[in-house]
């Protein structure tokens, strides 16, 4: 908060498509997605129209007891666009809670089983899933979490297949493969105390954009069937096409136990998560009152009538839309635009993964000594950003683009010369 006695709040007073309007009339295109949810741009005239009616018929009713056909609708067009094991849905309100719901239910399977040493969970180095303490603990980005410590849940950490890590020549797939070992070591070592493993699938995204080879994603697939231990995928931030496929998953050809959604579920509109999971899971709660097997979690607003058609209407555009294919061209696109920093002395590397593109600055390329991060060389960017109408908003040094994929060729040379600017200026010695 502190920052803002150089650099006032930008307020915000009306958007459309990718671009933001503050109350001095200046414009920003809206290059992360205001935090990676907005799909279809602001104000999308058919998400709009679809709540409008939405609003006249039925805002909200609570889900015990009751139900309504918009979440009916929805949870049966999530079962058909997701991964087969997927066959049940429970609703929460934003992507925090959607993976305390997967954590619960995971530990509680085991539990109803009668395996009550199933307790622990495991997760990836450089992850994060949330702000929950639950959710928290399964994350280890050491400025999210270090503060908290003496509050969290005592988490397994398998160090991640992050490719930036690859020896020069090695290929994110062989790097993938070869990381996997950690993971079987750990299992193999603690099948017997562990519920699941949560991964975020292909990109750790709070943890600055880094990637992995979707082979990571089958082999943790097969591996945890062989333990018996679940797997849960954390599509929060990489679900709904941004990695190039609708789920990231599916480019692993891979069902979690469990997949947890938000974000863009709502098309960036209202606060909205799902957790999806297996007819086998689910029938282990169901079952007579008095044996208490129930999954006894509610929140007020699940299944929000509101939030489940804008769901709906972001659905159908990417029906109508052929908006998976485009993206590929718009992706390819995005990365030729940044083709300049490629022999950028402070870029250490540009990777991307779909409608994902992040460019990593460090003091050094060929060592790839990182700056000292006291430097907030990021800020810079973000400064020069917000000058010249494009919001860039980096994690620490790593300067990223999560657009709105309603983005056009022009609004994508723009982002990316501001972002090639800002990143000179910011590396400049
Ligand atoms: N999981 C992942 C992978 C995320 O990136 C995020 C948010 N950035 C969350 C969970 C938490 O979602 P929310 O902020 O909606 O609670």
């Amino acid at each position: 908060m502190k920052d803002h006695e150089q650099l006032p709040v930008t307020a915000i007073k009306s958007a459309r498509g990718v671009w933001l309007e503050d109350f001095d009339g200046n414009r920003y295109i809206d290059a992360i997605s205001s935090w990676w949810v907005n799909l279809f741009g602001h104000c999308n005239p058919r998400i709009n129209d679809a709540l409008k009616q939405q609003l006249d018929t039925l805002e909200h009713v609570m889900l015990a007891g009751f139900t309504h056909e918009t979440v009916i609708e929805l949870s049966e067009r999530l079962i058909a666009l997701t991964p087969d094991r997927l066959q049940r849905c429970f609703y929460a309100d934003n992507g925090s809670s959607a993976v305390e719901v997967a954590l619960k239910m995971s530990f509680h399977y085991w539990h109803n089983l009668g395996l009550h040493n199933k307790k622990r969970f495991i997760s990836l180095s450089n992850s994060y899933h949330g702000e929950t303490l639950g959710a928290l603990s399964m994350g280890n980005v050491k400025l999210y979490n270090d503060t908290y410590g003496p509050l969290m849940l005592d988490t397994i950490t398998v160090k991640s297949p992050d490719c930036y890590y690859r020896e020069a020549g090695e290929s994110c797939h062989d790097y993938s493969v070869r990381i996997f070992s950690e993971m079987e070591n750990a299992l193999q070592q603690h099948a017997d105390e562990c519920c699941a493993v949560i991964v975020e699938p292909l990109i750790q995204c709070a943890g600055g954009m880094r990637m992995y080879d979707p082979i990571y994603l089958s082999m943790l697939r097969e591996a945890c069937d062989r333990y018996d231990v679940h797997l849960i995928a954390d599509e929060v931030a990489v679900g709904f096409g941004r990695t190039g496929s609708l789920f990231a998953c599916e480019q692993g050809s891979i069902s979690p136990d469990f997949l947890c959604i938000g974000k863009g579920l709502t098309g960036g509109y209202l606060p909205l998560s799902a957790t999806l999971t297996s007819e086998k899971i689910y029938s282990t709660f169901y079952d007579d009152y008095t044996n208490l097997t129930g999954f006894m979690h509610s929140h007020s607003y699940t299944g929000n009538a509101l939030g489940c058609r804008a769901a709906l209407a972001t659905l159908d555009i990417f029906e109508s839309d052929n908006v998976i294919e485009n993206n590929k061209i718009k992706s390819a696109y995005m990365r030729q635009a940044v083709t300049e920093l490629e022999d950028h002395p402070h870029i250490a590397e540009i990777r991307q993964h779909g409608m994902v593109l992040a460019m990593e600055m460090v003091k050094d390329r060929t060592t790839r000594e990182a700056y000292d991060w006291k430097q907030r060389h990021g800020l810079e960017v973000y400064k020069h950003g917000l000058k010249n109408n494009v919001l860039l908003r980096p994690i620490g040094d790593v300067v990223y683009f999560v657009p709105p994929y309603i983005i056009n060729n022009d609004e994508i040379d723009l982002m990316a010369r501001i972002a090639i600017e800002g990143i000179n200026i910011a590396t400049a010695d």
